[in-house]
């Protein structure tokens, strides 16, 4: 997971501290979600995670566009939001 340039809102990091805390990548290597080659260590961690719904949704949300977030590459959260949007 790779955060978006520009700073996010009171809002957005309220709304990230709601579910964040019960994350599974706590504690994991952050590079493992911005890494290319790491994609599927990541995803396998994200298969595990308790909040894997709010982090997708939040992702999107807010624009987040680098790295895996919910369990989804850059390019898979790209065709979702393109298949959400037709
Ligand atoms: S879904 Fe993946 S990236 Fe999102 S909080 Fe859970 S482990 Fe982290």
């Amino acid at each position: 997971m790779t955060y978006r340039t520009s700073p996010l809102t009171s809002a957005e990091r309220r709304d990230y501290d709601t579910w964040s805390p019960r994350s599974a990548c706590q504690g994991k290597d952050p590079e493992m979600f911005s890494t290319r080659s790491r994609i599927p260590e990541a995803k396998a961690v994200c298969d595990t995670c308790p909040v894997r719904r709010s982090c997708l949704s939040w992702a999107l949300e807010t624009d987040q566009t680098g790295g895996v977030w919910g369990g989804l590459a850059e390019q898979e959260r790209l065709q979702l939001q393109l298949r959400i949007a037709a």
